[in-house]
């Protein structure tokens, strides 16, 4: 596959724009380097790159094009948008539209603020959660990414009873000693942690189905026993949904039919993005009224956006919950992601190619080894250069994932069986290329 222009593109890129990316992750620096592919124009599963060349897409922007690309209720939401003026700085009724959609599949959200992005969303219910408690620390799980503040850029101490060291540059260490990091699906380290820390403790923040590291599923009674033990500590849990809200079925991960017990798994605080914007920026975060309500005007927790709100990113998201509720959708991507994960599972046991696939629904990550995946160790404990080989060979055969041994396949709603069958002719050359 010729993808000279975009080589030429890469080296121009890197001149002006740092690295040539605008968000690491695009970069092929965990795959083994070179120049990423610049993608042209997209719609329905497809990409086409600048030399024309033709991708199924399976990245799906990280998450937010779950009804494929450019989808055409999707697009004419955003042009009426866009006729009406782009940007008010008022409010609209457009808001109050998308805002009673969100409370309607969250319960746990009795109020809902818009922001721009995932970040922005987790780090004001930290905000909020601190202004709540009047405590500082927040307890995070290993390998869980919750956007790039400063707090949650921080990595695992050597245990429970540490407290964290920065991830990146620029965050200062006094920073990190308000954050305590403990593995996911690990209810004794949080509790040696609250037993520690405790009195500190502002808020328990998990993504509460794992979309970090791979998707990874709460074990039965882990959130039940998160909420338990954070709520009798007096600290609030916080649930970034940013990947799954909306992902696995119309809703969140509190009313996900794969968990018991829903009641007991509520979240004071819910952090959103991603889907909620049908691929234009935005966040929002929601929760308990009294929590909410610490929220500047109403209370003394400042939060604010220019672009806030805004109406196209509105209205897209608005037009994406409306394919998203349809009949069957869910049900639907659900069987495509389980031919797809059968096949592939079958491809690499027949090439003699240890793969654990994690699937949730739509979505799955494909790990290489040979032991099953709970927790960020176990996720780190996988053949990055196999996926790399793959990666590259599943490229070079016009299958476009994501650059990183850690990221989902996300189905959407434009996928199809012709897809599915055209992705596993790619795998089995590749699994049978990488195994000679
Ligand atoms: N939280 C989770 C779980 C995410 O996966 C991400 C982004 O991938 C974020 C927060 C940050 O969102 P954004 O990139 O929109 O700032």
């Amino acid at each position: 596959m010729n993808r000279s222009t975009s080589e030429k593109l890469y080296q121009e890129a890197l001149l002006h724009i740092v690295g040539g990316v605008n968000s690491p992750s695009r970069s092929f620096k965990a795959v083994g380097g070179g120049a990423p592919v610049f993608m042209k124009r997209a719609s329905g599963s497809n990409f086409w790159d600048e030399d024309g060349n033709r991708y199924i897409d399976y990245l799906a922007a990280y998450g937010p094009i779950i009804t494929g690309h450019a989808h055409p209720h999707i697009t004419s939401a955003i042009i009426a948008a866009a006729e009406n003026g782009v940007l008010y700085g008022t409010p609209t009724q457009l808001e109050i539209t998308l805002a009673k959609m969100l409370k309607e599949a969250i319960p746990s959200m009795d109020k809902v603020r818009f922001v721009n992005s995932g970040t922005e969303a987790v780090m004001t219910t930290i905000r909020v959660a601190r202004a709540f408690t009047k405590r500082s620390k927040i307890v995070k799980f290993a390998g869980c990414y919750h956007g790039h503040s400063d707090l949650v850029l921080v990595a695992a101490g050597s245990g429970p009873s540490t407290l964290g060291i920065p991830d990146s540059a620029g965050v200062p260490k006094s920073i990190a000693q308000e954050v305590i990091t403990v593995p996911f699906n690990d209810l004794d380290s949080l509790q040696e942690a609250l037993e520690k820390w405790g009195e500190d403790v502002a808020a328990v923040m998990v993504e509460p189905i794992v979309g970090n590291f791979g998707m990874v599923m709460p074990q039965p009674g882990f959130l039940e026993g998160l909420c338990k033990l954070t709520h009798d500590n007096g600290s609030l849990v916080i649930y970034d949904e940013v990947i799954t809200a909306f992902r696995f079925h119309y809703g969140s991960t509190q009313t996900y039919a794969g968990l018991e017990n829903h009641h007991d798994i509520t979240p004071d605080l819910t952090a959103l993005g991603k889907i909620i914007g049908g691929g234009l920026p935005i966040g929002a975060y929601g929760g308990r009224k009294e929590v909410m309500e610490q929220v500047a005007p109403l209370g003394p927790a400042y939060q604010a956006g220019t672009m806030a709100g805004n109406p196209a990113s509105i209205s897209a998201g608005i037009a994406c919950l409306e394919v998203l509720r349809a009949e069957g959708v869910y049900d639907e991507m659900e069987r495509l992601a389980n031919r797809l994960a059968d096949g592939l599972q079958q491809s690499a046991d027949r090439h003699g190619i240890p793969l654990t696939i994690n699937r949730i629904r739509g979505s799955f990550s494909t790990h290489f080894c040979d032991h099953p995946i709970t927790n960020y160790e176990e996720a780190q404990d996988t053949d990055g250069e196999r996926f790399a080989s793959f990666f590259r060979h599943m490229l070079n055969r016009g299958i476009n994932l994501a650059p990183s041994k850690y990221e989902a396949w996300f189905l959407t709603t434009a996928h199809t069986d012709a897809d599915i069958d055209a992705t596993l002719e790619a795998a089995e050359e590749s699994f049978s290329a990488m195994a000679t």
